[in-house]
C-alpha cells in the first residue's frame, strides 16, 4: 500500500491524495509534476528510478487507509540525478 506522502520533496508544495500532479518512484519518493518535469527530467534524484503519476486513492478508501501525514523534504534541495 502506498504511503501517499503529503508534499513534494523538492518544493514542499502540498500533494493531497487526490492530486493528479503527484509523481512517485518505486520507493515512493514523491514530487510534484512541475519539479519532476522541469528540474528532474522525470527521474528520481534519490534512487534514479522513473517518476510516474501517483494513483488517486478514492475518498471512501482514505477513510479506511489514511494518507501519510509525514512530510519528507530534501535537505539540500533538488537537482537532476547524475
Ligand atoms: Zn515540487
Ligand atoms: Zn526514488
Amino acid at each position: 500500500m502506498l504511503e501517499l506522502r503529503p508534499n513534494c520533496e523538492c518544493c514542499d508544495r502540498d500533494l493531497p491524495p487526490d492530486a493528479t500532479n503527484a509523481r512517485i518512484c518505486s520507493y515512493e519518493c514523491t514530487f510534484c509534476a512541475t519539479c519532476a518535469e522541469t528540474i528532474l527530467g522525470s527521474i528520481c534524484p534519490n534512487c534514479t528510478g522513473d517518476l510516474v503519476q501517483r494513483p488517486i486513492r478514492p475518498a471512501k478508501m482514505l477513510l479506511r487507509h489514511a494518507a501519510s501525514a509525514t512530510r519528507v523534504l530534501k535537505a539540500d534541495g533538488c537537482r537532476q540525478a547524475a
